[in-house]
């Protein structure tokens, strides 16, 4: 597609094409509701996918402290070597095994941690296999390194676990990289322990990278987290997490991977064109976060769990089917009784209703006639939200499906 300057005169010039890869990368439906939803007034916004609790007070204090004591320059690449010490024994006991400082790399919120994963693992035109539904960004940055996303579908009648027949049926010779999300954002699943193996077992059958997104691991009301890297005995497995849920701190853009020693050390080159490093206070935070009480934790954990309670129960009550989240904090609601098309049912609800939600689709095409909601959400405006969103379809004749 040719790139044309015009700068407003009679005589624009055409000049080479922008880059393919981003061109094909469709904008985040979450972002572009958020960008509707900001503009007007009085809505409830059950869209956004961050926690609606403050950063607790001592890790604020100790960025502070941190920030005042000079932690203001670059660090290493990898991090500061004192939180990449705090880290390795706490994911030690996740992988349930010995991990080394030398595996961790702090990275500017897990976005970046995959992005760069993706980048030390994939050439352009290798396919990624990445969920469906799964969170858009993952396609955004298969597309943005000239790579290609192949979906595999988790369906609800499964509780949004992975058939491993269907995906081994996927798997191709121009595969590299099988990318999990457990507990999921949008379909809340938690993966059973025989699946985790299971996904493990086929990315070595295949000779794949497997990269697993755990950032919600601290988000888990029934059932366990299980890490994939505890059965990588092959060294093919990139985890990937933040401080972002679990602590609440979303905007101070820090979290890290966890990697196998000789793909960690390319990861932390890929850094330094890309954001040099993290940031100093933001380090100094997410130290003071693990070193600190954990009760915060808990505490948002138990909220965000009575609101999925809550709402589930309105949703119910309404007629209206939806998952059932056992980890993550997102609802997918069907609505495909007033429409299939998320994007239509979402624009609706916002204009009708004052209510934003994230159409499904922008999950993916399994997100067809589903909207997810965010229940990191304060809970009057969570279920005042969900009332008005259940009144529109089931007031829907249930023939339009
Ligand atoms: N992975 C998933 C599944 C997410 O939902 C998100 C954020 O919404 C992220 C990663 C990115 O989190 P961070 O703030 O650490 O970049």
């Amino acid at each position: 597609m040719p790139y044309v300057i015009s700068h407003g005169c009679p005589n624009p010039i055409v000049v080479k094409p922008l880059a393919h890869g981003p061109l094909t990368m469709r904008r985040s439906g979450i972002r572009e509701l958020m960008d509707l939803a900001a503009g007007a007034p009085d809505v409830l916004h059950l869209e956004v996918g961050e926690p609606d609790f403050s950063t607790p007070v001592h890790i604020v204090e100790a960025a502070v402290t941190a920030a005042r004591a000079g932690f203001t320059h670059y660090t290493p690449n990898a991090g500061l070597p004192e939180l990449r010490v705090a880290i390795a024994p706490i994911v030690s006991g996740t992988h349930g095994r010995p991990v080394g400082p030398d595996q961790v790399v702090v990275t500017s919120g897990s976005v970046c941690g995959l992005m760069t994963t993706l980048m030390a693992l994939v050439e352009p035109g290798e396919e990624v296999l990445i969920p469906d539904p799964g969170w858009p960004n993952y396609e955004m940055m298969v597309r943005s390194i000239g790579a290609v996303p192949v979906r595999y579908r988790l369906d609800a009648t499964r509780d949004y676990e992975p058939d491993l027949e269907a995906l081994d049926r996927q798997i191709s010779p121009r595969s590299k990289v099988l990318l999990v999300n457990s507990p999921s954002n949008p379909t809340g699943a938690v993966f059973a322990e025989d699946t985790v193996r299971g996904l493990v077992g086929l990315a070595a059958a295949h000779d794949l990278y497997l990269v697993s997104d755990e950032v919600y691991e601290q988000l888990v009301y029934d059932g366990q987290h299980v890490s994939p890297t505890r059965w990588d005995t092959d060294g093919r497995v990139v985890s990937a997490y933040s401080f972002s849920k679990t602590y609440a701190m979303t905007g101070w853009r820090i979290g890290y991977v966890v990697a196998p020693p000789a793909i960690a050390e390319v990861i932390t080159k890929l850094q330094e064109p890309v954001v040099s490093c993290a940031s100093a206070v933001s380090q100094k935070a997410a130290e003071a976060a693990l070193a600190g009480p954990q009760t915060c934790v808990a505490q948002m954990r138990h909220a965000y769990q009575s609101r999925r309670d809550a709402a589930l129960s309105i949703l119910r009550q309404a007629g209206v089917s939806t998952n059932m989240p056992r980890g993550a904090f997102y609802l997918l609601v069907d609505t495909s009784r007033v429409t299939q098309d998320s994007y239509a049912f979402a624009r609706q609800l916002l204009h009708e209703q004052r209510v934003a939600v994230a159409p499904g689709e922008t999950f993916g095409d399994a997100g067809r006639g589903l909207v997810r909601v965010s229940l990191a959400t304060d809970e009057a405006v969570l279920e005042e939200g969900l009332r008005r969103l259940a009144a529109v379809v089931s007031r829907a004749p249930a023939a339009a499906s």
